[in-house]
């Protein structure tokens, strides 16, 4: 079954769900159950070079300068623009978990 994403056009956050049909109508917001929801591009299609893109990035940022994540975070921003695609900061959180080591800014 393919993955489709949404961009609620009210609260402007995306949410993606697993449908049954591709005609089946535009689930209600996760977040605000608004239903001015606008389908996406299909994730089906492109999942597996987000994925690939987002392995690369996390394997560019493992050899970046981990003493700095203000530049790794920039880094991740520059290539999320190179996707076309905004990558979220919890995103970006997310692939540099394990490099923060929460001693802050210590250069
Ligand atoms: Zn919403």
């Amino acid at each position: 079954m393919p993955i489709y994403e949404y961009k609620c056009t009210d609260c402007h956050r995306k949410f993606s769900r697993l449908v049954g049909s591709i005609d089946a109508p535009p689930p209600p917001c996760k977040y605000c159950s608004s239903s001015h929801v606008a389908r996406l591009i299909s994730r089906f299609a492109r999942h597996k070079s987000e994925e690939d893109t987002l392995d690369g990035l996390a394997e560019k940022l493992e050899t970046a300068d981990e003493s700095n994540p203000t530049a790794l975070r920039q880094m991740a921003k520059e290539m999320s623009n190179e996707l076309g695609e905004e990558i979220s900061d919890e995103e970006i959180e997310s692939i540099l978990e394990g490099d923060d080591t929460g001693s802050g800014d210590e250069v």
